[in-house]
């Protein structure tokens, strides 16, 4: 399991400063987490200006 970035981001950056295991990178239009390092800690979804983050089903 691990967070996802969906459409809905703006590419603020904001996410990526906050997350404690450096997951999160800017991508193609909108930034990325590595599913590999995400440690689901929710972090990046509680400083979401769009709420863009979330648990992936
Ligand atoms: Fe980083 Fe936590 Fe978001 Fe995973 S859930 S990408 S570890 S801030
Ligand atoms: Fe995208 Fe939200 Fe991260 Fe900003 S905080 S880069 S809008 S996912």
């Amino acid at each position: 399991m691990a967070y996802k970035i969906s459409d809905d981001c703006i590419s603020c950056g904001a996410c990526a400063d906050e997350c404690p295991v450096d997951a999160i990178s800017e991508g193609d239009g909108k930034y990325e987490i590595d599913p590999e390092k995400c440690i689901d800690c929710g972090t990046c979804a509680g400083v979401c200006p769009v709420g863009a983050p979330g648990a992936d089903e």
